[in-house]
């Protein structure tokens, strides 16, 4: 059986060591292509290093990405006993939210890369929160740089010390914490020497130890996006992808908004007659009874049905030079479905920095912003809380140049 893959991110402050350890990890997997050892070896001897300059190799590998060529050595997985690993993203990244959100790129672990000479920083703050916010609930701590502090127990006590408590606070549990020197590959994937008083795990067993393989919502009730609908000879065929849950042949489904129901009386998979769909299949549904249905209606079964909501409460990320302000309307892509919103109160900014809100809460959001906004649809909508239904949790808000900002839904009211 081949190796179950895991999608991991890499956040931390800056210069703390990210590309390094990325760059540490697929050395020490073998994944490095011999030319680009060679330059990186090259770079390194110019540089007077005595080690080889990992960092050099993601910015090149950037410089690369910036000249077109497509060269994704950072996406290369690396193997371990257990997992086949792939290093997704960096918060650097400006992709990387709006992946997250739109569910372009979903990780389910993030490793957070602190230096133990300077503990935590603003962006170790950012990106945990950032983390925490997206849905990310596994996390390994790499305190890195042992080797700047003579492998110190004592220090390194310290550093965990506030570092646990930051986490406690944002409520991640039970977090290991490794310290390790990625540019010496010290209990990376090689345990060390020069820490004897250390017993935990390496960063590679600490992984295959702590993290679970993404598990297909397969337990919760049924949801699914309504994706096209064609009209060929023998009647409609409805094609739908299913998001959690398991959609069944023959069972009774409702379509929201528009709340239609009908039974499916034949599914089919690939142009094969099926009786099961499970998330992430996308099927062709051929109903008895459904009239006009269109792209971006919502399927659940009717015992536990999909419901128009009132209003909703979403953490919101602008991600683009607009502004936003209260009464502004905007129209917000959830899955395959639109919908114009207002919105009705911008309720807290938080501070990047302190992870709290602000006193003062703004009149308009501006690019980078991250602030709780209630907002009231125009159009019906069937969103669902991140926390219960992810991939109808999340949504983009649509401008005229692109997605200007992204938000996943915290709290929602239903019509009483
Ligand atoms: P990033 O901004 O978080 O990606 O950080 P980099 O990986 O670019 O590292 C910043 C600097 O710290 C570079 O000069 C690295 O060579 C250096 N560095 C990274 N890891 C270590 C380490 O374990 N020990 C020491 N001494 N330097 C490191």
């Amino acid at each position: 059986m081949s190796p179950k893959k895991v999608n991991l991110v890499m956040i931390g402050h800056k210069d703390h060591g990210k590309s390094t350890l990325i760059g540490r990890l697929l050395y020490d997997s073998e994944a490095i292509p011999e030319q680009k050892l060679r330059e990186i070896r090259k770079e390194s001897r110019r540089q007077g290093a005595r080690e080889l300059k990992f960092s050099y190799l993601l910015d090149s590998l950037e410089e690369e990405r910036k000249g077109g060529l497509t060269i994704d050595i950072m996406h290369t997985p690396f193997k371990t006993e257990k997992y086949l690993y792939t290093i997704i993203d960096c918060p650097g990244h400006r992709e990387f939210v709006k992946n997250m959100i739109t569910g372009a790129s979903q990780a389910q672990a993030a490793i957070l890369v602190i230096s133990a000479t300077e503990g935590i920083q603003d962006q170790t703050k950012q990106h945990t929160y950032l983390a925490k916010t997206l849905g990310i609930q596994q996390l390994l701590v790499a305190v890195n740089k042992m080797d700047q502090i003579d492998y110190h127990q004592r220090r390194f006590r310290e550093v965990s010390e506030s570092v646990q408590n930051f986490l406690t606070s944002l409520g991640f549990e039970e977090v290991p914490i490794i310290p390790l020197s990625a540019l010496k590959g010290e209990n990376v994937s090689q345990r060390s020497q020069k820490m004897p008083w250390y017993k935990g795990p390496t960063l590679i067993e600490g992984l295959d130890q702590n993290i679970l393989p993404p598990q297909p919502p397969i337990d919760k009730p049924l949801r699914g996006f309504v994706q096209d609908v064609y009209h060929p000879d023998q009647g409609k065929i409805i094609i739908c992808k299913v998001e959690t849950g398991i959609l069944e042949a023959g069972r009774e489904i409702i379509f929201s908004p528009s709340g239609q129901e009908g039974r499916i009386k034949r599914m089919e998979l690939f142009g094969e007659e099926v009786d099961k769909a499970e998330p992430g299949d996308s099927v062709g549904l051929l109903f008895d009874g459904v009239n006009y249905i269109g792209r971006g209606e919502v399927i659940s079964y009717p015992e536990n049905p999909a419901e128009v909501i009132e209003d909703f409460t979403a953490q919101l990320i602008v991600l683009t030079e607009v502004q936003i302000k209260n009464s502004d309307i905007l129209t917000i892509r959830y899955g395959t479905a639109e919908s114009r919103c207002r919105i009705e109160e911008i309720l807290e900014k938080m501070d990047p920095i302190n992870l709290t809100a602000q006193k003062r809460v703004p009149k308009r959001l501006k690019n980078g912003d991250v602030a709780k906004v209630v907002f009231s649809p125009l159009d019906p909508l069937c969103l669902e809380r991140y926390s219960q239904f992810p991939p109808l949790g999340r949504f983009v808000v649509e401008g005229k140049k692109g997605t200007t900002a992204a938000g996943i839904v915290l709290k929602l009211r239903r019509p009483e």
